[in-house]
């Protein structure tokens, strides 16, 4: 960009690009549509007002975000970036919804195949008739229906927490 070609904002204002030009770092003369998106939804004065009112270090993230914004409402003249925002507000909230299923899901499967698995270090008489003594709620599982999962293993949680309890 040559020195004394104003910038995509002065050019587009028909005013001369000054040295220190609040525009020229972020509208280059070779992108014109950019400020003119801008100054459409915006306004070129209110750019320059938020522009001034920023630290110079955040200014070039708030033009992307204002070319981002004016492009949304564009777009959308209605709704702007809300509606995208709330689109993908939506969707989080779906696939939160989706993960909390699916965690429920291995829970239930989890408790399913917990408790019983025979333990081959358990050789002590003792400890065998403590593992036949255990069995009521395996045979108690073994009638768990798929539809009513939830149900048993909330059950078998509640008989279990009532067995630590007494
Ligand atoms: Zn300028």
């Amino acid at each position: 960009m040559a020195g004394n070609s104003p910038c995509a904002s002065c050019k587009l204002l028909r005013r001369r690009c000054a040295k220190d030009c609040i525009f020229a770092p972020y509208f280059p003369s070779d992108d014109p549509q950019k400020f003119a998106l801008v100054h459409k939804v915006f306004g070129a004065s209110n750019v320059s007002k938020m522009l001034q009112e920023l630290p110079v270090h955040q200014r070039a993230d708030a033009v992307s975000s204002l070319v981002y914004e004016a492009h949304a409402r564009v777009r959308d003249p209605v709704y702007g970036c809300v509606g995208a925002i709330s689109y993908l507000q939506n969707q989080v909230s779906e696939l939160q919804m989706q993960l909390a299923v699916a965690q429920a899901e291995i829970l239930c499967i989890q408790m399913q195949h917990e408790p019983v698995m025979p333990n081959p270090e358990m050789e002590d008489p003792d400890q065998k008739s403590y593992l036949l003594q255990n069995e009521l709620p395996h045979e108690y599982l073994n009638y768990a229906s798929s539809s009513n999962v939830i149900y048993d293993s909330l059950s078998r949680e509640s008989i279990f927490g009532h067995d630590m309890v007494s």
